[in-house]
């Protein structure tokens, strides 16, 4: 079976690609390849940090390799918090903290348009690739759901009544960002054989 590396350690997002890709490729994470440096994504874009994860590994263990990164895109904020989701509230803030600063950053703002974008970056046989996906909805005004995780509570997806929380992953995973871009990766690996 072809090997592919997937680069994170997040268990959930592996778990979720090895299923997709269980015929296709044996996917191996960061820790299976024995790399364990912090890899400093200091891109100001969300491509250039997935670029940046997918460069590391496939220079430095001469593997094809892909990596994605995500940001949510608020409309009313000129596009924050967008590559510096993760760390909106502060370097080692929790998602709750990341959810009071959104809903701070928006109390009395009537444009609740947001977007989570997310892309992958792929290298495979000496060539890259990427490709990307995006979810239209709104930033509510309280938090509703317990599932998830990020900005899932206070995210409700166009042509829903639910926030991201509030669904099931099928249902989420369906029309998210991350599922999008994911079937368009796996689409081209399938493609090519
Ligand atoms: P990452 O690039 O996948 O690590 O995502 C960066 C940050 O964006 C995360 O720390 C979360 O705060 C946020 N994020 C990414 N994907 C999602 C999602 O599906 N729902 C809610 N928040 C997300």
């Amino acid at each position: 079976m072809k090997q592919i590396v997937f680069a994170t350690n997040n268990k959930n997002k592996l778990r979720e690609i090895r299923e997709i890709m269980s015929d296709l490729y044996e996917v191996l994470s960061l820790d299976d390849i024995g790399c364990h440096e912090e890899i400093v994504e200091d891109a100001e874009t969300i491509e250039g940090n997935a670029k940046i994860k997918a460069d590391f590994v496939t220079n430095k263990y001469h593997v094809d390799c892909f990596a994605d990164d995500t940001g949510l895109e608020v409309e009313a904020l000129n596009g924050a918090p967008g590559v510096y989701s993760a760390r909106y509230a502060g370097e080692h803030c929790s998602y709750q903290d990341n959810v009071n600063k959104m809903l701070n950053a928006m109390r009395g703002k009537t444009n609740r348009k947001a977007a989570f974008r997310t892309v992958i970056a792929l290298n495979l046989g000496g060539k890259s690739y990427t490709f990307e996906g995006r979810c239209d909805g709104q930033i509510i005004e309280s938090q509703r759901g317990t599932d998830g995780f990020g900005y899932d509570p206070i995210f409700m997806p166009d042509g829903f009544n639910q926030t991201f929380a509030e669904m099931s992953h099928e249902e989420k995973n369906a029309i998210s960002h991350r599922g999008r871009a994911t079937k368009k990766l796996i689409a081209f690996l399938k493609d090519l054989g």
